[in-house]
């Protein structure tokens, strides 16, 4: 070979490639499970007696027959005996870092202890089974990143930043002595904690959503409405114009992601959909029209079983009396997103209130009033991760996510009994849930 400039750069390019066969040849760690019946995800039916071979953070394989590991592959055996394996749970409307204390602790504790709290229950969270949550607002960036990292152990968290809001809107916690803001005011001590930005007009709606993106935004979350756990905003107050929503979905879907809205009522939904947002959080109190329009728009319904019963969260006064709208605001709803079809995602919405944070689970399988046991996994699982997908060019875990199937993300767990035919079984995961498994890891087994 004749001696070029080029030569010492081919030289070095065939040195990478060379020792990258043989990184590749190198051992991996895997998980075996024999004998399960799989929930996919999809199907309404289990698949029985398959064995899954995990490789890396992925579903290697899954078989009928017994599968030959590769030799490169050093494998834990897990012997399901006949238990269900179904994907992990997504929770598609969580507050990860605002569920570790009740509000008023959270406005005067030191801000290291709240992460430190958030950290205790993003672990808590993934031993329930939840293996992803879509983030709908709070300072989730750094707990996201000590997740990811391997710092600390919790789930998979598309994270949306803080919420934006406009003045005296659903994400207004400014005490009465902090109005008029000036130019020259300081921010609020939740604006400061990143778990709301306030913002008027179009061009600092613009800004705000740009900051999230800056910070990693997966999705954008605009208040677009009055708010339970908000103190100002009356249900029925519409909060913002359609040309500042139009201003966040358009900065969103610059940066290629979307807008989730907070709204329950007909005429704020109306125009959030008409300004592109992609997904209604709430939504309890809207009439037909604006359901058909939905289905027409194709937009989610992010839903949660708001209900009158011992999973609310504890309110007294005004908001209070909020919820007691709300909640008789959502037999109805879960009718109308049934008779139209709309896409429902399923998520609980837990926040400031850590006694109830275990019932996680019980949020879904209190819904057989309105649904089968299947259609309920099918919607914590599959269906949830189709809305996690409309993070488009942010989604921070782009793989398949939500389904047993090969090339899967490993987000899996081994469930004591079959939930198609018990759902109840996830209100328990301590007892229940014997393997738990996120990105290929066992964070929980109970069957050695
Ligand atoms: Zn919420």
């Amino acid at each position: 070979m004749k001696r070029t400039a080029a030569t010492p750069f081919l030289f070095c390019l065939l040195l990478l490639l060379g020792l990258n066969s043989v990184d590749s040849r190198a051992q991996q760690s895997g998980v075996l499970f024999t004998n399960v019946n799989i929930f996919d995800g999809e199907s309404h039916s289990l698949h029985e007696g398959r064995n899954v071979l995990v490789v890396g953070n992925k579903i290697h394989t899954i078989s009928r027959r017994a599968i030959s590991v590769p030799e490169d592959v050093t494998v834990t055996r897990i012997d399901g005996d006949g238990r269900t394996l179904i994907p992990g749970l997504i929770d598609a409307h969580a507050h990860a870092s605002l569920m570790s204390m009740p509000m008023q602790a959270a406005m005067i504790a030191d801000p290291g202890y709240i992460h430190i709290a958030n950290a205790v229950q993003a672990e808590k969270t993934l031993m329930r089974g939840f293996t992803t949550v879509r983030d709908a607002s709070g300072p989730v960036f750094g707990l996201k990143r000590a997740i990811d990292d391997g710092l600390i152990t919790g789930p998979r968290i598309y994270p949306a930043g803080a919420m934006i809001s406009q003045t005296a809107g659903h994400g207004d916690f400014r005490m009465p002595h902090e109005v008029p803001r000036t130019a020259f005011s300081p921010l609020s001590h939740t604006e400061t904690m990143g778990v709301s930005a306030i913002a008027d007009g179009v061009d600092e709606v613009t800004r705000r959503v740009r900051e999230q993106l800056m910070l990693g935004a997966s999705h954008i979350k605009l208040a677009g409405g009055g708010g339970v756990s908000s103190v100002y905003d009356p249900l029925d107050a519409i909060q913002y114009t359609y040309e500042e929503i139009r201003a966040a979905v358009v900065a969103a879907e610059n940066w290629g992601t979307y807008v989730m809205i907070h709204a329950y009522t007909p005429q704020a939904v109306q125009m959030a959909i008409k300004a592109g947002v992609k997904s209604i959080e709430h939504g309890q109190l809207l009439d037909e029209e604006t359901v058909i329009m939905m289905a027409e728009n194709d937009v989610w319904w992010s839903l949660q079983p708001f209900l009158d019963d011992e999973f609310s969260n504890p309110q007294t006064g005004v908001k209070r009396l909020k919820q007691i709208m709300v909640s008789q605001g959502t037999e109805r709803a879960f009718q109308l997103a049934k008779k139209h079809n709309v896409k429902v995602a399923w998520g609980t919405d837990m926040l400031f209130n850590p006694a109830g944070n275990r019932n996680q689970g019980a949020h879904l399988a209190k819904m057989v009033k309105w649904f089968t046991p299947a259609e309920l996994l099918v919607m914590a699982t599959s269906n949830n991760a189709q809305i996690l997908k409309l993070s488009g060019e942010r989604n921070p875990y782009p793989g398949e996510l939500g389904v047993v199937k090969e090339g899967a993300y490993a987000d899996l767990l081994l469930v004591q009994g079959n939930p198609l035919q018990d759902i109840d079984l996830i209100r328990d995961p301590d007892s229940n849930f014997v393997v738990i498994m996120k990105n290929g890891k066992i964070h929980k087994n109970t069957i050695q």
